[in-house]
């Protein structure tokens, strides 16, 4: 079978097996698009089924969390975990916590991380959670004892040599505390089995920064084969979580201007550049709504959800020279896109998970803009979620610089990697691509040494 026809018979077996799944098969249809050259060159990924068996999770956990609200009640949950492929390592990624969560965000989430996780060139496989569960308006108590249920079940099928979780959307330091705690108690073991851990107790220096940081070393890079560079440059961002908040402290010390954040409710657009310590006590202290940023800083707009223009988001309207997705999955569409173009933009780089649709990614393309796509461009995170469990393993701590200086030359490498594959199959540039196949090829080949399992 040729190449294109060997990618269209899985997607359409995805589609049947997998009805509703709609973001993971928008995430296996990218990556797949990407491939075709790689499996005309390479008949061998079609001899031995790869294509087929990397669209399967080894094993989905899908649990109920039962747990007591403030009031006594009892309230449910789903809870997931999705152990997609360990031919590199551990099932390594994050959990999130949010309304929308089913599983097929969470397979295509777990999907990416595969490829992502195999672009660091670290020890670690792909598999995602989370849950239903929505963390905004709980109090502490609430939180806690939702994540000690959340962990009851989940403690039997993790381990520091086998499913390493760590945060993601509405999973931050306090949840992570909170996890692990439990796991302790039923285990009575003190390991490594979630990353993003507080300093006190096994977590590396770094991390918290290490998505946004990541993330804007890797727009570095892309800027640097341009003859370009970050420095003076106005940066929109999308979100004002961990990717967010850091990507704008790294664009501040890199001499950029990163001139907006948003949450649900609202945008906040500030021309001078985002005030990062007013950003983290409303954010990460506060647990509070953006609009109190605009009444701390008055020179500050703060543009409410509901004058978003007409099918786009507010924050992809406002001139700039990059734009940082870093929110959610599809936040920058057909209709941002458009208006990213016709504001100059010249490169958009993915901080969060699939933030581009597939229509705005081909007219950003068409239209010449640079682009880090999510997997190579926000893996900072999860790399240095795997410098924790070598720190871990060994029982050491390094300092904040020499994990920062790990980092930057990871997304260095990352770059490197991605650039020189799209050049290889002959779309030089073409990062989407070059990750897609040199993550996929990495997976592709090891699967292949390990026999049919
Ligand atoms: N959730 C992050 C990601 O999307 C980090 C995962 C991790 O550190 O394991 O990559």
């Amino acid at each position: 079978m040729d190449a294109k026809a060997y990618t269209e018979k899985i997607l359409t077996s995805i589609r049947e097996c997998s009805p509703g799944q709609t973001e993971f098969y928008q995430a296996a249809t990218e990556v797949f698009e990407s491939l075709v050259p790689l499996l005309e060159e390479e008949k061998r990924y079609q001899e031995h089924s790869i294509l087929e068996r990397i669209v399967l999770p080894e094993r989905t956990i899908i649990f109920r969390v039962t747990w007591m609200d403030d009031s006594n009640t009892i309230r449910t949950n789903l809870g997931y975990r999705v152990q997609f492929n360990s031919t590199l390592g551990p099932y390594k990624g994050g959990l999130r916590f949010h309304p929308s969560v089913n599983l097929g965000i969470v397979k295509f989430l777990g999907f990416e991380q595969i490829f992502k996780n195999a672009l660091t060139n670290l020890q670690i496989g792909g598999g995602k959670g989370g849950s239903n569960f929505n963390p905004k308006g709980k109090s502490d108590a609430e939180v806690m004892r939702f994540c000690q249920a959340f962990m009851n079940e989940l403690h039997r099928h993790i381990g520091q040599t086998r499913d390493v979780p760590a945060g993601d959307i509405g999973v931050g330091a306090r949840e992570i505390g909170y996890l692990f705690g439990q796991y302790k108690l039923l285990t009575a073991h003190f390991e490594g089995i979630v990353t993003g851990k507080g300093i006190g107790w096994g977590g590396s220096f770094g991390r918290r920064e290490a998505t946004g940081y990541g993330s804007v070393y890797f727009a570095e890079h892309i800027l640097n084969q341009h003859g370009d560079e970050i420095k003076g440059k106005r940066c929109a961002v999308s979100g004002a979580g961990n990717v967010a908040t850091y990507t704008i402290e790294k664009l501040h010390s890199m001499g950029a201007i990163p001139i907006s954040c948003s949450d649900s409710r609202g945008t906040i657009h500030h021309p001078k550049g985002i005030d990062v310590k007013t950003l983290k006590a409303i954010k990460e202290v506060g647990r509070e709504s953006l609009a109190k940023y605009a009444e701390l800083h008055p020179d500050a707009t703060y543009i409410p959800l509901h004058n978003y223009p007409e099918g786009g988001h507010a924050v992809w309207t406002l001139p700039c020279d990059v734009a940082f997705p870093s929110a959610t999955q599809n936040e920058l569409n057909f209709v941002d896109a458009k208006n990213l173009v016709a504001n100059g933009c010249i490169l958009v780089n993915e901080g969060a998970n699939m933030p581009t649709t597939p229509d705005a990614y081909e007219y950003l393309r068409a239209h010449g803009v640079l682009f880090g796509p999510a997997k190579a461009a926000n893996a900072g995170g999860v790399a240095v979620s795997q410098l924790e469990m070598a720190q871990n393993a060994s029982m050491q701590r390094w300092s904040f610089a020499e994990v920062d200086t790990r980092l930057f030359g990871i997304m260095k490498n990352i770059f490197d990697t991605a650039y020189a594959t799209s050049k290889e199959f002959g779309d030089e540039g073409n990062l989407l691509m070059g990750a897609n196949i040199a993550g996929f090829r990495k997976v592709a080949d090891a699967m292949i040494d390990e026999g049919a399992v």
